[in-house]
């Protein structure tokens, strides 16, 4: 079984802040530079397919960080107490998600082995405001 995700069904914007996390736990994670990632409006986000496969790791008072345990493909991540607050992974989707990074957070700590270019988002050191969890 594949795991397919539909998401972003909203009006209006396809989606909240969308962009780029450099943080140290990320790039773990995701065994790259950064993780791409929206913030969808609460309700926005549905798995069509493939629920049974999700896995989650809940680091204590941190979001909760969700996979597929078939392929190990990171998915989303939820808020500790109101899971209806999360974020997705842009590389989770099958198609375009129809939202565009806007920012990179936590660029203190980006990865040595792959400088950020001049590519026009904007730059936080630590969190994006309001944005602070991932
Ligand atoms: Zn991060």
């Amino acid at each position: 079984m594949r795991l397919r995700i539909g998401a972003l069904r909203s009006h209006g914007p396809a989606g909240g802040a969308t962009g780029y996390c450099h943080c140290r736990r990320c790039q773990r994670r995701t065994g790259a530079a950064a993780s791409a990632q929206a913030r969808v409006p609460p309700g926005s986000f549905i798995v069509t397919a493939g629920l049974e496969l999700i896995r989650e790791w809940a680091p204590e008072r941190e979001f909760a960080k969700s996979f597929c345990s078939r392929c190990g493909a990171q998915l989303f991540s939820h808020h500790p107490t109101d899971a209806a607050i999360m974020s997705v992974r842009l590389g989770a989707f099958d198609e375009d998600p129809g939202v565009r990074p806007s920012y990179r957070q936590r660029v203190e700590s980006a990865a040595a082995w792959e400088p950020l270019w001049d590519d026009g988002l904007t730059r936080y050191e630590g969190p994006s405001p309001g944005v602070a969890e991932r």
